[in-house]
């Protein structure tokens, strides 16, 4: 298999199979994230991926899953990405489900028809890194997009039928405007209805931009417990129903499950708990310890 420097993977998919059709990420620039720097982005060669597809078709012939890397793979035009999903369905025959994480901005340059295609060569879910509703905590990270677009690119998803997460990054607006981050995100989140909303909590790793800042004064990274109530926040203000998968900011707690709705004040009042009794200084130490997205 040609696995080329850094990849990514969702770690709630099987580990197996994957198969990489791109290298690096096009937009790499969101200033919290390191992952891909050294990367320069090119398209896998197609003789690399049929190469792979074949060596799979050998060792996995029944695989019905699969998961394309690597930071954004959906990046491709669709007259480029559908003969790639012609050629997983051809030396996989019995696939039925293909996954990639991806960029909003990916989804802009195919129509509604283009992605109902898509979804019936196998690609019924998507991963968006979206991290925040909000246009002012877009542009501080530079994510590249802004919340008029999520809500075009993800209506887009729905009609095509294409299934797909959305994830809110707390602390992502420091303290300077985690409210609002918090409040238009989950309004924009709530709006778009994904099918899985999953939170994860800020980072700051060495190199990035947002570390920097932070350093000179210029951005003011939220503490534990601020990271809590930000948390609390988005969830009071989340009305759709989804999966909800949280990680990084709460500790021995179990928040995660399907019926966001129906556990929604259960959610809240293990939030509240933690948020008064939590180990603040463990959750910290366990987030110094993170090295990577
Ligand atoms: S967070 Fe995602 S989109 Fe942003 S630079 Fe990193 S890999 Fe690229």
């Amino acid at each position: 298999m040609h696995f080329t420097d850094t990849v990514y993977r969702n770690p709630y998919w099987p580990t197996f199979p994957l198969l990489q059709i791109t290298q690096g990420c096009t937009h790499n620039s969101c200033r919290f994230c390191t992952m891909y720097r050294d990367v320069k982005f090119r398209m896998q060669p197609k003789e690399w991926i049929e190469e792979d597809l074949k060596e799979l078709g050998e060792i996995a012939p029944d695989a019905r899953t699969i998961q394309l890397l690597s930071a954004n793979p959906l990046c491709m035009t669709y007259d480029r990405l559908a003969p790639i999903l012609e050629m997983i369905n051809r030396y996989l025959p019995k696939m039925e489900y293909i996954y990639a994480a991806t960029r909003v901005t990916d989804i802009s340059n195919k129509s509604v028809e283009e992605l109902r295609s898509l979804r019936n060569l196998g690609l019924k879910e998507i991963s968006l890194g979206v991290e925040s509703g909000d246009d002012w905590t877009l542009d501080r990270v530079d994510k590249g997009y802004h919340a008029a677009d999520i809500i075009e690119q993800c209506g887009k998803l729905t009609e095509a039928g294409i299934d797909f997460w959305m994830t809110f990054l707390c602390g992502a607006a420091g303290r300077e405007h985690s409210q609002e981050h918090a409040v238009n995100s989950a309004r924009i989140f709530s709006q778009c209805r994904p099918m899985t909303v999953g939170t994860g909590g800020l980072v700051l790793f060495p190199g990035t931009p947002l570390l920097e800042e932070s350093e000179r004064g210029e951005f003011t990274p939220l503490s534990e417990r601020e990271m809590l109530l930000e948390l609390r926040t988005f969830i009071e203000n989340l009305s759709c129903n989804c999966n909800f998968i949280t990680h990084h900011t709460v500790s021995g707690k179990n928040l995660t499950g399907p019926d966001f709705l129906g556990r929604k004040g259960r959610i809240l009042s293990i939030l509240d708990d933690e948020i008064r009794h939590g180990d603040l200084d463990m959750m910290s130490a366990i987030r110094k310890s993170k090295r990577s997205l």
